[in-house]
């Protein structure tokens, strides 16, 4: 029998301690529930979709951001709930402004897609690696050819890449073209090979121009010339002429003009693809007026829109 009134008193207790244990319990749980439920409504209400986007790409950005919000996370499950509400808050603002700077400058870059079916020209910088063409002196500085002509050569790239046409460059003063053009006569990249390059892409050029500048044995002599093939010579084609009045047109509208812009030439090779092609002189590096303006980025611009319109003329005239 004492031993039952044990048994009874044990199980008192025992019913007592649950009672207790069981209270204590749900206290603590319903503050650890009410935790993770106020945390999780808040973050997916304000930022459900950045939150599986963003971090996929703003991983590097967000990680030393990213670490104090997790530190910060614990103390929250003991008591302090807003702490964590406001931190993560605080964490969602660069996520979701990081994206857009991502996008931003990837849009710009591929804006100017040219239409494929758009009329293609090639454009020739002339000279360059290892010759710098013709030589000119101003302020006791000398000026190479070879690095004007590519100056001005990309910015008429880009100009007409503006316009919607599509552009092929005989080289970019960086690299040479595929091997195939150097020989052993010919190692490096010179007039022969880049005229080999263009005949052998024949089919997809439309007109080529050549930038050159010019030099003179008078200083005085100043002012742009565009050169044709002269009719008769093997890879004449009429629409040279056609191709460098628009030019001169254009460029008339922007500038003086020298007198005689229009050349006739005999043996420029880069003029002898069969292709409609100018070779242009943009002006004399002997002169001291004329070297002024082509050093000028300015002038350069300038020039090179003027360049770019005629072409663009041309086109909407002679090709479809
Ligand atoms: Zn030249």
């Amino acid at each position: 029998m004492p031993s039952q009134s044990t048994l009874t008193w044990i199980v008192i207790l025992l019913l007592v301690l649950i009672i207790v244990l069981l209270s204590l319990c749900l206290y603590f749980d319903i503050r650890v529930i009410t935790t993770p439920i106020f945390s999780t409504t808040k973050a997916p209400v304000s930022s459900a979709p950045p939150l599986t986007t963003a971090p996929d790409s703003e991983t590097k950005p967000s990680v030393t951001t990213a670490i104090p919000p997790v530190t910060q996370a614990k103390p929250p499950v003991t008591t302090k709930v807003p702490v964590t509400t406001k931190v993560p808050v605080t964490t969602k603002a660069p996520v979701t402004q990081a994206p857009p700077v991502t996008t931003k400058p990837s849009t710009p870059v591929t804006t100017p897609t040219p239409d494929p079916d758009a009329p293609t020209v090639c454009i020739d910088p002339g000279h360059g690696f290892g010759d710098p063409g013709a030589l000119g002196t101003l302020n006791g500085k000398t000026y190479y050819e070879s690095d004007i002509n590519l100056e001005i050569a990309m910015k008429l790239k880009d100009a007409l890449l503006a316009l919607g046409y599509n552009v092929v460059m005989t080289h970019d003063g960086k690299t040479l073209p595929a091997d195939k053009y150097l020989s052993e006569s010919s190692p490096k990249f010179n007039v022969n090979n880049r005229c080999q390059l263009i005949k052998d892409n024949k089919s997809k050029i439309d007109l080529v121009v050549s930038v050159h500048c010019n030099t003179a044995s008078s200083s005085s002599v100043k002012g742009s010339r565009y050169y044709i093939l002269k009719y008769g010579y093997t890879g004449y084609n009429a629409k040279s002429e056609t191709l460098a009045d628009n030019l001169i047109d254009a460029v008339f509208a922007a500038f003086d003009l020298a007198s005689k812009p229009l050349r006739y030439a005999e043996n420029l090779a880069v003029l002898k693809s069969g292709i409609p092609s100018v070779l242009v002189e943009c002006g004399f590096m002997t002169n001291s007026s004329d070297l002024t303006n082509l050093l000028s980025q300015w002038w350069q611009t300038k020039y090179v829109t003027a360049l770019a319109n005629g072409i663009d003329a041309y086109c909407k005239a002679n090709i479809q």
